[in-house]
């Protein structure tokens, strides 16, 4: 089953649920100016959850486009990494606005993924929040899952787990319990059973998230209960296209296969596995759908972060041995590719591929010349750390962002001496600022990362918060 069938499964199987099928909202989240970008579906229904907004439904799905490469939520460095993340994907998504809960949620994703797709049984695992019995009852008593394949999170294994099963927008917003699936792609592949030291590996992977919205956390922290309680899903679709044509990683899948073979053959590197290929294969939809979003390269806020990804995209080519300008040409085999789907991408084809040609030629003239000073600070290091002024010296001359460096040095085993960056960034403030260049704010293009929280998971301190109240 291709990319595109299983989504029209998808939105088809809610429609027949009763669900309205709703389009994309776009990247640049209209109704929150906090938010850098939309990363999930609930997104768009924002304020319908905090009973702000009424629609003309109480049931939507959705799949939605969703970027993580920046704000609290950023899988920019696990790209490449591992088999499961992108900085742009799609999530598959089931909203109730206070009609159905967690009964009905539960019992349409298991309808969905166990008779609809036929998954069988046997391969998928569940997680419930610690506290959250209802939860676990239905799964168990109702869905008849045996519980040695349901883990509770949140019970005194510290804060990397405790939080894990209690989604929250951001430091405010709707938030609420989870309860995740995942599917156990095997035993070949290194990995252990959600909860457990090994889940990071990539043999289980979590595949839906439903988040039961019973809170709004305010700014002081508290946490009202919701007017009504709602139902908020989200499945990547890649993550399932993998389980269901048989693969294991999401690069794997029939969409992405195009855009390797095709950033293969302009590489003249007939390895489809290699990790730059797929880095670039992921980066062209994130770059190309944020400027179809308008989104240009630029050095602040949401351009900046494009920018980012953009040039480290570009390095990649560069360290595949491309010479001229070549992002800008798999434009093409995705809108081939996802031009039906969205056909605002194939309408805005020829602005993106003359941005991304802009950004290439830009970064060109100082690519190469960086790397060399790179380089050569690399030859001339004693220890494993690349010193701050080498670090700010390609920032300021050759425009490269901090983050592509950190690219460049975790390939070789390196680290980069960010202190002494920020040492080199100061007095490059001062001077300009002594200059009266009141203009030149560096600080504006590196607190691009901590622009804005969505729904990054709390500290200890808050999920214990949270677990008291939920307790009540
Ligand atoms: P993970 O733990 O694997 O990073 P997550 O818990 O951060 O995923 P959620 O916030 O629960 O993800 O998002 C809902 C669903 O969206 C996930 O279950 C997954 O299928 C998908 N998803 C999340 N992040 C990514 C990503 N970077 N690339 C592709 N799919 C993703
Ligand atoms: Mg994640
Ligand atoms: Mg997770
Ligand atoms: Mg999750």
């Amino acid at each position: 089953m291709n990319t595109a069938e299983l989504r029209q499964h998808f939105l088809d199987f809610f429609a027949s649920k009763g669900h309205e099928i709703i389009a994309s909202s776009s990247l640049v989240p209209g109704n929150d100016p906090t938010l850098l970008f939309t990363n999930a579906g609930m997104v768009q229904f924002k304020d319908v959850f905090l009973g702000m907004d009424k629609r003309a439904y109480n049931r939507a799905t959705t799949s939605q486009r969703c970027v993580r490469a920046g704000g609290k939520h950023n899988d920019l460095e696990n790209v490449g990494y591992t088999a499961r993340h992108h900085t742009f994907f799609e999530m598959l998504g089931n909203f109730s606005f206070g009609d159905y809960f967690k009964e009905d949620a539960i019992k349409y994703a298991w309808e969905f993924l166990t008779e609809t797709l036929k998954l069988p049984k046997g391969k998928l695992w569940v997680t419930v929040y610690a506290e959250d019995d209802e939860a676990y009852n239905i799964w168990s008593q109702k869905m008849g899952v045996p519980t040695d394949r349901i883990t509770r999170i949140g019970d005194n294994k510290g804060a990397r787990y405790a939080s894990d099963n209690f989604w929250q927008m951001g430091d405010t917003g709707p938030c609420g319990p989870c309860t995740e699936i995942f599917y156990d792609h095997g035993e070949h592949i290194w990995g252990g059973p959600p909860g457990t030291p090994e889940e990071d590996g990539d043999r289980y992977i979590e595949i839906w998230n439903l988040v039961f919205m019973q809170y709004e956390r305010t700014k002081d922290g508290t946490m009202n209960l919701l007017p009504k309680p709602s139902v908020d899903t989200g499945m990547g679709i890649e993550r399932l296209a993998a389980v269901m044509q048989g693969v294991h990683s999401n690069y794997e899948i029939d969409l992405f296969q195009t855009l390797l073979s095709k950033g293969a053959a302009l590489a003249k590197d007939a390895d489809l596995n290699n990790p730059s290929l797929k880095v670039i294969a992921d980066h062209i939809r994130s770059c190309a759908f944020l400027i179809v979003d308008g989104v240009l390269p630029s050095n602040e806020g949401r351009g900046y972060v494009l920018r980012r990804i953009i040039r480290r995209a570009i390095r990649h080519g560069y360290k595949l041995g491309m010479e001229a300008p070549f992002f800008h040409k798999l434009v093409q085999p995705l809108v081939d590719e996802m031009g039906k789907a969205y056909p605002e991408l194939a309408k805005a084809q020829p602005q993106v591929e003359l941005a991304l040609e802009k950004e290439e030629r830009r970064f060109a003239e100082t690519l190469e010349h960086g790397m060399k000073v790179l380089e050569e600070a690399i030859a001339g290091m004693s220890g494993d750390t690349i010193d701050g002024d080498t670090v700010f010296k390609l920032y300021d001359t050759y425009g490269f962002p901090v983050d592509l460096t950190g690219d460049i040095a975790r390939e070789r085993n390196l680290k980069l001496d960010e202190t002494g960056f920020e040492t080199a960034m100061n007095a490059q403030r001062e001077r300009a600022r002594a200059a009266g260049k009141f203009g030149a704010d560096y600080g504006d293009k590196l607190d691009v990362t901590d622009e804005t929280g969505f729904h990054g998971y709390g500290t200890l301190a808050e999920t214990a918060r949270v677990t008291a109240l939920f307790r009540q």
